[in-house]
């Protein structure tokens, strides 16, 4: 086990600071309540002197684990010590830079990358948070895994519990999770407890259970999780040969990634790999958007840690005054009670970030573009364009700024979107199907009478 002054868990909260040794699985402080980092002592720990250093794993990626696009890195989540880190080939992604999505919403080209998250096993980011929760799951014996999920925690926690021998239990809202979601953790053997209530209850409910039971809980509320997370702004950086972009652009539900991505950052600076943290721009469906009013309408702000709890309070109870619930076409960011606020605040301090929201008709139009220039995300990710286009219509980020949006999800967890955005409704980028006649004569009609694109892009990679 790791030397517990070197690796330890302690509470984000200045004004208490408890610290707890790594084979406590808490998720919370126990003095305090709020949640738990994991924090190193890197002065004892070996870091790569700078991060092209990582580029050494290329030439030794026969090695599972410097295949992994976490593990490759694992110099920067060194929590494992000397155990076995789980991967199942998580983080194979890649960045695209993006020049005819640039070109439709006004980035200049060469400035605008996508993150292709869809990439990953169970096909989101979730994965890069999998291989770590599990790591430590394994190290102090546990047997069985839960979580409450939208959709996707569930199909990564049913794949790595189903890789690792573990029993996985899913909390999910009845009537509320994509099919494609669904269909993963069914088919990985998941147990599956449809609850009668929305994300937020069942989020609240698996919390309870796992304290009654003992389960091992994999939301982003697990540090541990977080950890795995960092791994995907790692990736960012290698895809950019080390440089900073100027902009992150990353849907906001829990908020688990944009805090990862915060923490990756701070760290990185702390240990003097980079000069400067990209600003974290957190977008929010306008029908789920705690994090948008509380930061933007209300000043929420991290304040060194001494968050304004008063403020929080009295907008939670407001909220259940209202009944209001988060209701969007984006599923896997339909969440009201967003468990990772405070983090959120940390990494928006730490990278001089803002917040927007968009609403659902941007959203579906966001995805269609990205779909149509041959990328393709779920309804969530789409955020992250929906919001850039919003961001640049402002003025708060510039053309020829370098900005990257985070596709969390594979277009195909959705299918139930996609195809009522192509065939139910009438938007810019709807591609109906065309009714045609058993008759070649009407078929050769319908393709004549339609013209051939005529495109200044497209890859030419054998030039
Ligand atoms: C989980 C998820 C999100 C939300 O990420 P948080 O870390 O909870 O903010 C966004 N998009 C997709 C596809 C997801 O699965
Ligand atoms: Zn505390």
């Amino acid at each position: 086990m790791a030397d517990p002054n070197v690796v330890f868990q302690q509470c984000i909260n200045p004004d208490c600071a408890a610290t707890y040794d790594l084979g406590q699985t808490l998720y919370a402080c126990t003095r305090c309540g709020q949640l738990l980092d994991i924090r190193y002592d890197w002065a004892r720990l070996a870091v790569p002197k700078k991060l092209s250093d990582f580029q050494a794993r290329w030439a030794s990626r026969g090695n599972p684990l410097d295949r992994s696009g976490v593990w490759r890195f694992r110099e920067l989540l060194p929590f494992f010590g000397s155990a076995d880190p789980v991967t199942i080939g998580e983080g194979q992604t890649t960045l695209q830079q993006a020049d005819e999505l640039a070109a439709f919403i006004g980035v200049k080209p060469g400035r605008l990358f996508l993150q292709y998250e869809g990439f990953n096993p169970s096909g989101s980011f979730k994965d890069n948070g999998m291989a770590a929760a599990f790591t430590h799951a394994r190290m102090f014996g546990a047997r069985q895994v839960a979580c409450a999920s939208t959709g996707n925690t569930s199909a990564s926690l049913a794949l790595y519990a189903a890789r690792c021998g573990m029993r996985a239990w899913v909390f999910i809202g009845a009537g509320r999770i994509a099919f494609g979601k669904l269909s993963q953790a069914l088919e990985y053997g998941a147990k599956t407890l449809q609850i009668d209530g929305d994300f937020d209850a069942c989020m609240a409910r698996v919390q309870e259970a796992t304290k009654r039971l003992g389960l091992y809980l994999v939301n982003s509320v697990n540090p541990f999780r977080l950890e795995g997370q960092k791994a995907i702004m790692y990736r960012v950086l290698e895809s950019l040969s080390w440089q900073t972009p100027d902009w992150i652009v990353v849907p906001g539900g829990n908020l688990g990634n944009s805090s990862a991505f915060g923490k990756a950052f701070l760290e990185l600076k702390n240990l003097g790999l980079i000069d400067r943290i990209p600003r974290i721009a957190i977008i929010n469906a306008a029908g789920a958007n705690t994090l948008y009013r509380l930061v933007e309408q209300e000043g929420l702000r991290w304040n060194g840690g001494r968050v304004d709890a008063a403020k929080i309070d009295a907008f939670f109870a407001r909220m259940k005054a209202e009944n209001r619930k988060a209701s969007t076409i984006a599923s896997a960011i339909e969440i009201n009670v967003p468990v990772n606020l405070r983090k959120a605040l940390r990494a928006l301090d730490a990278s001089n970030g803002l917040v927007r929201e968009v609403p659902d008709e941007a959203i579906r139009d966001a995805k269609a573009a990205v779909g149509k220039f041959g990328y393709g995300c779920e309804p969530a990710s789409a955020a992250s364009v929906a919001g850039l286009r919003r961001l640049l219509a402002e003025g708060v980020i510039s053309p020829g700024e370098r900005v990257v949006c985070i596709l969390t999800g594979h277009l195909l967890k959705d299918p139930t979107a996609t195809v009522d955005y192509h065939v139910k409704m009438d938007r810019e980028l709807s591609n109906k199907p065309i009714a045609v006649a058993d008759d070649i004569e009407a078929i050769v009609a319908a393709i004549s009478g339609s013209e051939a694109p005529n495109s200044e892009f497209g890859i030419r990679n054998s030039e």
